[in-house]
């Protein structure tokens, strides 16, 4: 099966910065199959799948799933959306070998990453909104400032520098993500009625 022309996008940013909620209204105005590796990755678990028991560890303690397992399912999520208009990639690539595994991917399939958007927030207000979302989203890795604190080094450590992975293919995109859900939607509509 191959892909054409179509808008293949990675929302990127720390956790907190809003990528899962912008990417429930984006989906819908462009038309994009959003795959969110960190939903399916939960959606596993409740599921008690063979893969959700293996990501569970690692995502209660905030360290992220080995790349291999995580590559496998994302090209999974892919497939299963052959007729797609394009993809909204949210939570990954999160490291450079998920990146250089999508790029190779996507090729095959004859298409590529239009940009990668990310949402610049900073971290006091990450944190303030990962706490407040952990008292209703029931999730073990919103509720612990520990565990939210592993997941910003995990990011620093192996995700930001795919600012430069992206950069280097003149494709990133920084938008601001503090203000009103409506606001920053603006911003990043404005982002992404130029890429193509
Ligand atoms: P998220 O919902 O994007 O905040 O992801 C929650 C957790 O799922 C992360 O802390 C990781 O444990 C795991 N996860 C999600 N996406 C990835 C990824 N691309 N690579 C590795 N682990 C991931």
């Amino acid at each position: 099966m191959k892909f054409k022309h179509m808008k293949n996008i990675v929302l990127f940013g720390p956790p907190g910065a809003g990528k899962g909620t912008q990417a429930e209204l984006l989906k819908n105005k462009y038309n994009l199959v959003h795959i969110s590796t960190g939903d399916v990755f939960r959606y596993n678990i409740k599921n008690k799948t063979a893969l959700g028991t293996l990501a569970k560890t690692y995502m209660d303690n905030g360290d992220l799933v080995p790349d291999q397992v995580t590559i496998d399912m994302l090209k999974q999520e892919v497939e299963k959306n052959n007729q797609a208009n394009g993809f909204l990639f949210d939570g990954f690539p999160r490291t450079e070998s998920q990146a250089n595994a999508l790029d190779v991917f996507l090729t095959k399939k004859n298409t590529s990453i239009s940009g990668m958007v990310s949402l610049e927030v900073p971290e006091n207000l990450l944190v303030e909104r990962l706490l407040k979302r952990g008292e209703t989203s029931g999730r073990a890795d919103d509720q612990d400032e520990v565990k939210i604190r592993n997941r910003f080094n995990e990011y620093k450590e192996k995700t930001s520098i795919l600012q430069s992975y992206y950069e280097k293919q003149n494709k990133f995109y920084a938008v601001d993500g503090v203000g009103s859900i409506e606001d920053i939607n603006e911003r990043l509509q404005k982002v992404f009625n130029n890429l193509s």
